[in-house]
C-alpha cells in the first residue's frame, strides 16, 4: 500500500465506491486529508483527463478521487469546470515562492497549453512525461486498488486478482488517438516498444466521416445495431462453404473489413450507418489486438492489460480483444481491462504530488529484443537461389496473408490479416467515391494527408516526444485530425493519401513483427494490390524501413511487365511458390487472394450471398461473349477476304493482299 508523502496522495486503504458496472467509479482514500484537495491533468491529443481529490461529504474523513473528461478543442469547457468545482484551491505542487500555483499535468497538451492555462487561470503546469504517468498510473491502481482489473470474455466479466509478486513483467497497451505498447517490469520500470497510428483517432475520424455521428458514445451505439457482415469479407465469401468444409476452415474468419465494397455498386449513402460502425469497430479492435498479440510474442509476455479511452467500457470491444488474444496466442495469453483506463495518465500525474524523486524519472534502457532478431537487410540479387529459404512471403490480396515459405513447395500459413488491398479499395469508394485502384493512387499522389492525420507535433508542439524518439512530424492518428462529421468538407485527394499512408504503413508494421518473430530474414511482398502499383510498393519500402529502422530492404514478386524502379524485384520462379500457386491448397494459404497474378490491378471477386453470379464468373461469362462475337467477326472478314481474292483474281491483278 502507498504511504503518505509530503502532499501528495495517502493511498492506504483505497477502494473502489459504486457497483461493478459503473464507469470510473470514485475512488475512496480514507486518510486522504480533503482539506488540501488536489488535481491532476492529462491532456491527450483528443481528451483532457481530469483527476482530483474531493470531500466525501457530511464531514467524513477521508477524500475522494474523482475523475472528469472533456474533449480538447474545447479548453474552456475545462477551464470553466476547473473554476466552478473550486479544484484550484488544490495546494499539492504550490511553488515555494508563492507566486503561480503549479498544476501537475501529462500529455502533449501539457506541453501545447502550457501559456493558455497560465493567461486564463493563473496556473502553471508541471509537465511530467506522458510514458512515465501512464505507467505509474496502471501501477498505483493494479498495486493499490482491488477489483481495479478485470478480464471479460464469452459475456464474462471476472475481476483479475493481481498480486505485486505476480503482476511483473506485463504489457500496457494504451489505446488513445494513437496507440502505445509499453512493457512493464517494475515501478518507474518500463520500455515503450513501439506504437501504431491506427489507434482511437482513426476509428472515431473515419465513424464521424462514414457514418455522419457526431459523439464516440453515438458511434459505439450504433455499432451494436450493426452488422459487419455486409462490408466485411469472409472466408466463406472468398473459398465458398465447400472448400471450407474440405480444409476445416471457419467460414465467419475475417478476410477483408470492408472488402465486400469493392464488388458492390452500393454508394456510401446506400449502406446503413450501423453495418459501417459494426465494421469499423471489429476491424480496429482486431488490428490493434494483433499487434499487441505479435508484441507480447516477441517479448515473452503472457498478460497484456488494454487501457485508453478507445475501450470506455464498452463490452463488445473488450470480447473483440479478448477474443482475439486468445485466437492467436491459442489460450496462451490474457487480456485484461482497467476499470479506469482512461485516466491513467492523469492518475500516474496525480501521484506525483508530494514524489520529491518524480521528476526524475528515466526511461529503462532499452532492451535488445527488437534488435536481437533483425530482419536482413541483405538484397536478393546478391543470394542466389539456393540460399533464399526460408522466407517471409506477405501477399497483399483483399486481405494479407503470410506465409513461412521453408522450400520449393514447402509453405505454411502463419498469420493473416483482414486490413489489406480490401480494405484500403473498400475506404477509398466509401470516402473518395473512386472506382479504381489505380483512380485512388492517382487521388492520393496529389493529397496532403495532413489535413487529416494527426502528428505528434499537433499533440506536442513544434518540438515533437524526443523521449520516446517521436519527432513531430510522425502521424499519431491517421485521420485523427478529422473533427467534422460532413464528408464534403474534406477533399477527396487528402482523404485518399491518408489511406494510403496509414494502411501500407500498418502492413510493414505486422510483417516486420512477425518475420522478426518466426525468425525470417527476408521478406517479400507480392498480390494484386502491390505489384505494378508503385506507389502502393514505394509506401510499403518505406514502412518496413521505418520499423526496421533502415534493416530491411524490401523486395516485391511481380511478374514481368511489372518491374519498375522501385526496391528488387524477383520473379515468382526460382521462389518455390510457383508449384503454391498452382497448389489446392492456395485457397487455404492466401486468403483474401482469390488471384494469383493475372490481373494484379483488378479488384477481389466475391461470391455474394444472395446466390447472384460473382463478379468475376459475371466477368468471364462477357469475355465469352465477347470473344465468340469476335470470333464471328474474324470468319465473316476471312469469308469476305477469301471472295475478294478470288474476284481479283478471276479479273487478273495480281493479289497484294
Ligand atoms: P488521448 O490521450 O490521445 O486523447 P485517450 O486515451 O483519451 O487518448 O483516447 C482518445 C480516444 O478515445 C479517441 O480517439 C476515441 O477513439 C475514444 N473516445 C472515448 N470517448 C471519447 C469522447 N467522448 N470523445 C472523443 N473520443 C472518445
Amino acid at each position: 500500500m502507498g504511504e503518505a508523502t509530503g502532499h501528495g496522495v495517502d493511498l492506504s486503504g483505497a477502494e473502489i465506491r459504486g457497483g461493478l458496472e459503473d464507469r470510473n467509479p470514485s475512488i475512496f482514500l480514507p486518510r486522504q486529508p480533503a482539506a488540501s484537495p488536489l488535481l491532476a491533468l492529462d491532456i491527450g491529443g483528443t481528451l483532457i483527463k481530469l483527476v482530483y481529490t474531493a470531500s466525501c461529504g457530511g464531514g467524513a474523513d477521508g477524500a475522494d478521487l474523482r475523475f472528469a473528461k472533456f474533449e480538447r478543442r474545447r479548453l474552456q469547457e475545462c477551464f470553466d469546470f476547473i473554476r466552478a468545482e473550486g479544484l484550484l484551491a488544490c495546494n499539492g505542487g504550490t511553488r515555494p515562492g508563492g507566486e503561480n500555483m503549479t498544476l501537475k499535468a501529462t500529455g502533449g497538451g501539457a506541453y501545447k497549453f502550457a501559456d493558455d492555462f497560465l493567461e486564463k487561470l493563473g496556473v502553471c503546469l508541471d509537465k511530467l512525461d506522458e510514458m512515465d504517468s501512464v505507467v505509474s498510473g496502471a501501477n498505483f491502481l493494479l498495486q493499490n486498488i482491488p477489483g481495479a482489473a478485470f478480464t471479460h470474455m464469452n459475456g464474462q466479466r471476472n475481476p483479475v486478482d493481481v498480486s505485486p509478486n505476480n503482476l511483473f513483467p506485463y504489457l500496457l497497451v494504451n489505446i488513445g488517438s494513437g496507440v502505445s505498447i509499453l512493457k512493464v517490469t517494475g515501478n518507474r520500470k518500463f520500455e515503450r516498444v513501439t506504437g501504431t497510428h491506427i489507434g482511437g483517432g482513426t476509428m472515431f475520424g473515419l465513424a464521424k466521416l462514414l457514418t455522419g455521428c457526431k459523439s464516440y458514445d453515438e458511434f459505439l451505439q450504433l455499432s451494436q445495431k450493426g452488422d459487419n457482415f455486409v462490408l466485411d469479407l469472409i472466408v466463406k465469401d472468398i473459398c465458398g462453404e465447400l472448400v471450407c468444409q474440405k480444409q476445416g476452415l471457419s467460414t465467419s474468419t475475417l478476410a477483408s473489413s470492408f472488402g465486400k465494397v469493392i464488388t458492390s455498386e452500393k454508394k456510401l449513402t446506400d449502406y446503413k450507418p450501423e453495418d459501417i460502425a459494426s465494421t469499423l469497430l471489429s476491424a480496429f479492435t482486431y488490428n490493434i489486438a494483433q499487434i499487441a498479440f505479435l508484441v507480447a510474442s516477441l517479448l515473452g509476455l503472457r498478460r497484456v492489460f488494454f487501457g485508453g479511452s478507445y475501450i470506455r467500457g464498452h463490452k463488445s470491444t473488450m470480447e473483440n480483444i479478448s477474443y482475439a488474444i486468445d485466437f492467436w496466442s491459442q489460450s496462451q495469453m490474457q487480456a485484461v481491462f482497467l476499470r479506469h483506463e482512461g485516466y491513467l495518465g492523469a492518475l500516474g500525474a496525480l501521484m506525483s504530488y508530494g514524489d520529491p524523486s518524480g521528476e526524475n524519472l528515466t526511461l529503462e534502457e532499452k532492451e535488445p529484443h527488437h534488435e536481437s532478431a533483425p530482419v536482413d537487410g541483405t538484397s536478393v540479387d546478391e543470394e542466389n537461389d539456393s540460399n533464399i529459404f526460408p522466407y517471409l512471403l506477405v501477399n497483399i490480396g483483399s486481405g494479407v496473408s503470410m506465409i513461412e515459405v521453408i522450400g520449393k513447395g514447402k509453405f505454411e500459413r502463419i498469420i493473416g490479416s483482414h486490413l489489406g488491398g480490401g480494405t484500403i479499395l473498400g475506404l477509398a469508394r466509401l470516402l473518395t467515391g473512386c472506382s479504381s485502384y489505380e483512380e485512388f493512387l492517382e487521388l492520393s499522389q496529389r493529397g496532403n494527408n495532413l489535413s487529416v492525420d494527426l502528428t505528434v507535433g499537433d499533440i506536442y508542439g513544434g518540438e515533437g516526444y524526443p523521449k520516446v524518439g517521436l519527432p513531430a512530424s510522425t502521424t499519431a492518428a491517421s485521420f485523427g485530425k478529422v473533427n467534422s462529421s460532413k464528408l464534403s468538407e474534406y477533399k477527396v485527394e487528402d482523404l485518399a493519401a491518408a489511406l494510403l499512408n496509414s494502411f501500407t504503413y500498418n502492413i510493414g508494421q505486422i510483417a516486420y513483427f512477425v518475420a522478426n518473430l518466426s525468425g525470417l530474414k527476408r521478406i517479400f511482398f507480392r498480390g494484386a494490390y502491390v505489384c505494378g502499383h508503385e506507389k502502393t510498393m514505394d509506401k510499403i519500402s518505406r514502412s518496413l524501413k521505418y520499423w526496421s529502422k533502415g534493416e530491411v530492404q524490401t523486395t516485391f514478386l511481380c511478374h514481368e511487365g511489372f518491374l519498375g524502379t522501385l526496391g528488387a524485384f524477383w520473379s515468382y520462379e526460382n521462389m518455390g511458390i510457383d508449384s503454391l500457386a498452382a497448389h489446392e491448397v492456395i485457397r487455404e494459404v492466401l486468403l483474401g487472394a482469390p488471384y494469383t497474378g493475372q490481373f494484379p490491378s483488378l479488384p477481389v471477386t466475391q461470391q455474394q450471398e444472395n446466390g447472384e453470379h460473382s463478379t468475376l464468373e459475371g466477368e468471364v461469362e462477357s469475355l465469352r461473349h465477347d470473344n465468340a462475337m469476335l470470333k464471328a467477326e474474324v470468319e465473316r472478314l476471312q469469308r469476305e477476304n477469301a471472295e475478294l481474292r478470288a474476284k481479283l483474281v478471276r479479273s487478273g491483278e495480281t493479289s497484294t493482299l
